[in-house]
Parts: C-alpha cells; sequence; structure tokens
C-alpha cells in the first residue's frame, strides 16, 4: 500500500496539512496529536498508507518494530521514559479509531489508569 490522496494521515505525512512534528524519517513521522490527552501525546504513523492493524502483512513487521523503537526514544527525549507512558494503537471504530491510517498514541506526562476505558 503506498499513498491515499483522501487520507488525513497521508496528506500530514506529505506535509500537504500542517502538524508540529517531532521526528521525521525515511519512513516514519512522529507529531503532536491536536487534542491531546496527556502532556504527552504524540502520534507515530508510518508514511506508507495501511488502514488498520487488520491490514498488517508479513512485510510490515520491521516498520512496526521501528515504531516502537521510536516510542522509546521519543519518551526519552520527553522526560517520560522513568515516570511512564503509553503506546496504543486503536483498531476500528469500536475501539474508538477515527483516522483509518494505522498509528501509534504515545501518551504520558501524567497518571495512566488502567484499564483505560
Ligand atoms: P484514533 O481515534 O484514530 O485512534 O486517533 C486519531 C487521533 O488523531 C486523535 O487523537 C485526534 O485528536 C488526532 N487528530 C485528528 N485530526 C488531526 C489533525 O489534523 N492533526 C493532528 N495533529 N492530530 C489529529
Ligand atoms: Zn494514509
Amino acid at each position: 500500500m503506498g499513498l491515499d490522496p483522501d487520507c488525513l494521515f497521508c496528506k500530514i505525512a506529505r506535509r500537504e496539512i500542517p502538524s508540529e512534528v517531532v521526528h521525521e524519517d525515511g519512513t516514519m513521522l512522529a507529531f503532536r496529536d491536536i487534542n491531546p490527552q496527556a502532556p504527552t501525546h504524540i502520534l507515530i504513523i508510518p508514511k506508507c498508507h495501511v488502514p488498520t492493524l487488520n491490514d498488517l502483512e508479513e512485510q510490515h513487521q520491521t516498520l512496526i518494530g521501528r515504531m516502537f523503537l521510536l516510542a522509546a526514544q521519543l519518551a526519552a527525549d520527553e522526560g517520560i521514559a522513568q515516570t511512564g507512558y503509553r503506546c496504543v494503537f486503536n483498531c476500528m471504530g469500536g475501539a474508538g479509531q477515527s483516522v483509518f491510517h494505522i498509528h501509534m498514541h504515545l501518551l504520558g506526562g501524567r497518571p495512566l489508569h488502567w484499564p483505560p476505558g
């Protein structure tokens, strides 16, 4: 899967829609959520368009691993590595997915309760 011309996060990845980018490399972009749910709320996306976790294929293994490594790096940068943080993928509407381009939420900077609800 490449780019979807109508996808919000593909547009953010192409810099057609502005966002507060905290990391960019050849395959990924990380930017601050427009409606933050915690003092740190960063979205980590692959630049390639994959709608949901259900659409992942064998070829995406490295990409998903890189998303977690980047989350840990950004958590350290944000000063929340030791206080604690949460990495969340919502999959499908029933789980709260509203943008159908996979993204990891990196949340921290306040106590996070469990279960999330
Ligand atoms: P989901 O509900 O799909 O798991 O998460 C989508 C996230 O994208 C939400 O937390 C929402 O606030 C964020 N979001 C939606 N539109 C934009 C936007 O235009 N810019 C940024 N930075 N975040 C967005
Ligand atoms: Zn997309």
